[in-house]
């Protein structure tokens, strides 16, 4: 279906079948959900054997009882899984309570108005402070950024990450700049790995912002979410900041939300000696120390070495039917023509779709009166507004084969429809 060259007869005479399609699944009233990227319930179902795992055993290796208070770095245990999964030194690992959104949000606070070098390098001392976002990105990051009243810059994304250009240049020249949001693998919602150069380069921020206190929040969700059997490795941002002598620069996230149970999973921050210390001495006013009974939780569930890896490649074997079925169904309609563009993710929760600028909030406002909803439009830049009002990301871990299957085949008819109207209107 190309409309570039198409007639006005031509474009009516397909408007006409589409919308005939259309209505036709309207009166099915479907009830189809491609929104947030949550486990399913197979998926959480992998870690059942959390509960009760313990068996009345709740002291730690070197001898902590964990139903008591304390503990601000979490146990070395779990220091272990997230040094593993984030790539640095269990030393520079603080483990938390569920959500590494929660510890981002914790540090981006404590960097604004305390300084995690100290008062004097609190962001909030100065009138502006602002924040790159590559976009498209995550509608959350924005969230903090907004709740602290951090001005969002945004730089594209490309197919090795962040453009970079744009970056070094916005970062040296403005000192307001402080810090940046990185997704650096299967990046939401692109699915974008940053390249080795990339990594380097990003690291090498440090030495050149015009702010001192410049910080990047690398938010690695997805470290350990590959869909297939040889993944593309990720740079180590860790050994890139020691080789350029920036280990300040940058703070590392990860949890196990999407590893065994989003809601009670164990998150983790990683971070150099200076930037730790600075984050504890505010967190010791916040919390006397995290839930280290589910954190002993954890770590007794991934003691087996490969654990991890065994237990993540049971979550590929469930998802991966449902990003294939996504991808057929955007392969056989938008492959021969401009109607739309996505990146095929190896891993991750996302599929990233991009429509002809100008329709994606039409897209989603068809799809959502067919009985299939999706993520508003606008979700993946800063405020809601997609400058191109194109992007739409596809989540479909949750609902079944069958379910993902029937809500491409709208989301497939709405994309045609729109491009034809607009084709028709244009
Ligand atoms: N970071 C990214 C990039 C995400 O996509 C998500 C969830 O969708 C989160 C963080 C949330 O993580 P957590 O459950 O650890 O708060």
């Amino acid at each position: 279906m190309n409309l570039n060259n198409a007639s006005a007869e031509q474009l009516a005479e397909l408007e006409e079948q589409l919308a005939g399609e259309y209505d036709a699944i309207k009166t099915q009233q479907l009830n189809l959900d491609l929104t947030r990227g949550k486990p399913s319930s197979e998926q959480l179902t992998l870690s059942n054997a959390l509960d009760g795992i313990l068996k009345g055993e709740y002291t730690t290796s070197s001898g902590v009882d964990c139903r008591n208070y304390g503990g601000l770095d979490g146990i070395p245990e779990t220091q272990t899984i997230g040094a593993s999964i984030l790539g640095l030194p269990q030393e520079n690992v603080l483990t938390g309570g569920n959500s590494s959104l929660t510890l981002m949000h914790q540090a981006m606070s404590v960097a604004h108005f305390f300084g995690l070098q100290g008062p004097g390098s609190a962001w909030s001392k100065e009138e502006t402070v602002k924040f790159i976002c590559p976009v498209p990105g995550y509608d959350r990051h924005y969230s903090v950024c907004e709740h602290l009243g951090i001005e969002m810059i945004t730089v594209p994304m490309t197919a090795q990450g962040p453009h970079m250009d744009e970056v070094e240049r916005l970062v040296a020249t403005d000192s307001a700049i402080k810090g940046m949001w990185c997704v650096p693998k299967y990046s939401n919602p692109t699915g974008v790995i940053y390249s080795e150069d990339t990594v380097k380069r990003i690291a090498a921020l440090g030495n050149t912002s015009a702010a001192k206190n410049f910080r990047i929040f690398w938010d690695n969700a997805y470290g350990v979410h590959d869909l297939s059997d040889q993944p593309v490795q990720l740079t180590s941002i860790w050994d890139a900041c020691v080789a350029a002598g920036t280990e300040n620069s940058v703070l590392q996230f990860a949890s196990t939300s999407k590893i065994t149970f989003a809601g009670a999973g164990v998150a983790f921050l990683g971070a150099s000696e200076t930037n730790l210390s600075g984050f504890k001495q505010s967190l010791g006013f916040m919390t006397i120390g995290p839930d280290k009974i589910n954190q002993l939780r954890h770590a007794k569930f991934f003691e087996e070495e490969g654990s991890l890896r065994r237990h993540m490649k049971k979550h590929a074997d469930i998802i991966k039917p449902r990003f294939a079925c996504v991808l057929k169904h955007l392969e056989t309609a938008f492959t021969d023509n401009d109607l739309g563009a996505w990146e095929s993710a190896n891993g991750g929760y996302f599929i990233s779709f991009d429509t002809k600028p100008g329709l994606a909030k039409e897209v989603v406002k068809l799809a959502g009166e067919a009985g299939v909803k999706l993520t508003p439009a606008g979700a993946t830049f800063p405020y809601g507004k997609d400058p191109s009002d194109c992007n739409i990301r596809i989540a479909p871990t949750v609902p079944s084969v069958e379910q993902v299957d029937a809500a491409m085949e709208v989301f497939v008819i709405c994309v045609k429809l729109a491009s034809v109207r607009q084709a028709l209107n244009g």
